[in-house]
C-alpha cells in the first residue's frame, strides 16, 4: 500500500542512467531515456547562488529552441537557478518507432491524457502502447523538474515571428478563450511576452511594462501543455516567449521576472484538491467491469486499524486506470483467470488515518508526500482463478518484508508462478509494478492527477470513527 522513495528511485533507474560532471562551477547531469526507439537525453544545470528566496524550475522542453538556452544561461549564471532541458535531435518534436509504427509528439503537449491523445493524432496516429511510453515519460519528466518540490516552474519557449504572439490571446484572437487577462506592450514586440498562471505575477509583469497573458484556468484547452498541468496542480507558471534569435531581450525578461517574483514571492496552492480536476474522473471499478473481485480491505475491520476507513461502496479508480485494468481482466478471463483487487482510490483523509496508526514509511506513504493511491492510479491487486479463489501467492497482501518483494525466490515454485503470470499480466497492460509490493502497480501517467481528498463513495469516510494513534 505504500509507495516509497526507494522503490521509484529503482524503477527509475531500469528506465534511465545517470551521469554527471562539472562545468566550470556549474554542476550538470544527465540522464538518457528512451521513448520507443528514440533517445532523449534531458540536461540539468545547476548555477550555483549565495541565497535563493525562491524555489524555481527553469525548463525548455523544445530541442530546437537555443536562444531560450543560451539567454537562461546568460541569467542563471549571475542569479543562480536550476535549469532542466531536452535534447535529442535538435528539432522542436520527437519522432519514435514503436512495435512498427512510427509516432510523433510535441514534448510539451504530453502532459494530460487528452493532450498526449491529442499530439500522437495530430502528428501521427495514437495507441495505447505509444501512449504509455510516452506517458511514463512524461511522469520522470515532472519529476525531474521537481514539481514536488518547487514553488514557481518558469519554462522558457522561443518563437518564429508573427505565428505566435500576444496578439493570438486579444479579444477576436484566435487564443482568446484560454486568456482570463490579456496585458499587451504599447509598441512592443508581440511574439516577446510572458504567459502565466498566477494573478500577482501578471500583475507585476504588467507593471513592469511587459506583455503578458494570464492563463484562464475555466476555459483554457486541455492541450496537455505544462501551463495546464500546473495551473491544474495549483503550481505557479510562467512562459517566457521570446522569438529566435531574441537572446538579449529574453534574458532582459527573464531578469525582470526573477526581480519581480523576488518581490511577490509566489506560492504553490494546496497540493491537495478536494474534487477531481477537469480531465480526472473518479470512477467505480464495477461500472468498468462486473467481473472484476472485490475485496476491500479498508472497507472491512481486516487491515491494520482494525476499523472500516470508508463505506463498501466499491473501489474507485481514475477512469483510464479503471480501463487500463479491465484489459488485463479481459486478458487473464481469457485464460480462466481474473482479478481481486484489495484497493484503488485512497482519499487522503484515510491515507493519513493510516499513517496516525503507523508513522512509519516503510508501511506507509508519508500523507505530506501523498501516495500514488491518492492520485486514484495505483491498485493493489491480486490474482483468482474462475471460481473467484485466490491463488496462492509468496506473501500475503499487506504484509511488510523481503517475502512480498517481487524478485523473492525463496517460495513454492507455484506461489512464484502466480506472482509471475500476475506480474506479466499488468505489465502487458503498461501498468508499472513497485520493487517492494508484487499487488502494488501504478498507471503511467500518474502525475496528471492530483493528490485528492474527494469522497466519490455516497456515504461518509470513518464509519467507526477515527483510528487512534499507535501506542508506543
Ligand atoms: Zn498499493
Amino acid at each position: 500500500m505504500k509507495t516509497s522513495m526507494r522503490d521509484c528511485v529503482t524503477m527509475v533507474a531500469a528506465l534511465a542512467c545517470l551521469t554527471t560532471f562539472a562545468r566550470g562551477d556549474d554542476a550538470t547531469a544527465v540522464r538518457s531515456f528512451t521513448v520507443g526507439d528514440a533517445r532523449i537525453d534531458v540536461v540539468t544545470t545547476v548555477f550555483p547562488a549565495d541565497d535563493k528566496p525562491v524555489h524555481v524550475a527553469f525548463v525548455s522542453v523544445h530541442d530546437d529552441e537555443d536562444t531560450a538556452v543560451e539567454a537562461a544561461g546568460d541569467v542563471l549564471r549571475d542569479r543562480g537557478g536550476r535549469l532542466v532541458e531536452l535534447r535529442h535531435t535538435g528539432a522542436r518534436e520527437i519522432v519514435f518507432a514503436l512495435g512498427g509504427t512510427d509516432h510523433r509528439i510535441d514534448p510539451n503537449r504530453i502532459f494530460t491524457p487528452a493532450g498526449r491523445r491529442a499530439t500522437l493524432e495530430a502528428l501521427s496516429t495514437w495507441s495505447q502502447p505509444a501512449d504509455d511510453v510516452v506517458a511514463a515519460f512524461a511522469d520522470e519528466l515532472l519529476s525531474i523538474f521537481a514539481v514536488d518540490d518547487v514553488n514557481l516552474v518558469v519554462a522558457i519557449h522561443n518563437n518564429t515571428p508573427d505565428r505566435y504572439t500576444a496578439a493570438n490571446y486579444a479579444p477576436g484572437g484566435t487564443l482568446a478563450a484560454d486568456a482570463a487577462r490579456v496585458s499587451l506592450r504599447p509598441g512592443g514586440d508581440p511574439d516577446d511576452f510572458f504567459f502565466v498562471t498566477d494573478a500577482v505575477i501578471f500583475s507585476a509583469l504588467a507593471d513592469r511594462g511587459h506583455s503578458v497573458i494570464l492563463q484562464n484556468e475555466a476555459t483554457v484547452t486541455d492541450d496537455g501543455s505544462l501551463s495546464v498541468w500546473c495551473g491544474r496542480m495549483g503550481i505557479p507558471y510562467v512562459n517566457v516567449e521570446a522569438e529566435h534569435g531574441h537572446r538579449t531581450e529574453q534574458a532582459a525578461m527573464l531578469r525582470d521576472l526573477l526581480d519581480a517574483i523576488a518581490t511577490v514571492q509566489p506560492r504553490r496552492g494546496g497540493r491537495v484538491q478536494t474534487e477531481p480536476p477537469p480531465g480526472c474522473e473518479l470512477v467505480n471499478l464495477h461500472a468498468i467491469d462486473d467481473t472484476i473481485v472485490i475485496d476491500n480491505r479498508y472497507a472491512t475491520t481486516d487491515n491494520v486499524t482494525g476499523m472500516r476507513l470508508y463505506p463498501d461502496k466499491g473501489v474507485f479508480l481514475e477512469r483510464s486506470a479503471a480501463e487500463r485494468l479491465a484489459r488485463v481482466q479481459s486478458s487473464l478471463r481469457r485464460r480462466g483467470l481474473g482479478l481481486k483487487v484489495f484497493d484503488g482510490y485512497r482519499p487522503l483523509a484515510v491515507q493519513k488515518a493510516l499513517w496516525a496508526v503507523k508513522p512509519d514509511p516503510r508501511y506507509v506513504a508519508d500523507p505530506a508526500l501523498g501516495s500514488r493511491h491518492n492520485r486514484a492510479s495505483a491498485v493493489d491487486v491480486t490474482l483468482v482463478d474462475a471460481s473467484g479463489s485466490e491463488r496462492p501467492m509468496p506473501s500475503a497482501f499487506d504484509e511488510f518484508g523481503e517475502r512480498s518483494h517481487i524478485d523473492f525466490a525463496d517460495a513454492p515454485s507455484d506461489r512464484l508462478a502466480n506472482r509471475e503470470t500476475l506480474q506479466k499480466a499488468m505489465r502487458a497492460e503498461g501498468f508499472m509494478p513497485l520493487a517492494t509490493e508484487w499487488w502494488h502497480f501504478d498507471a503511467p501517467g500518474w502525475r496528471a492527477f492530483p493528490v485528492m481528498d474527494a469522497n466519490p463513495y455516497d456515504g461518509p469516510l470513518f464509519p467507526d470513527g477515527h483510528p487512534k494513534k499507535e501506542s508506543p
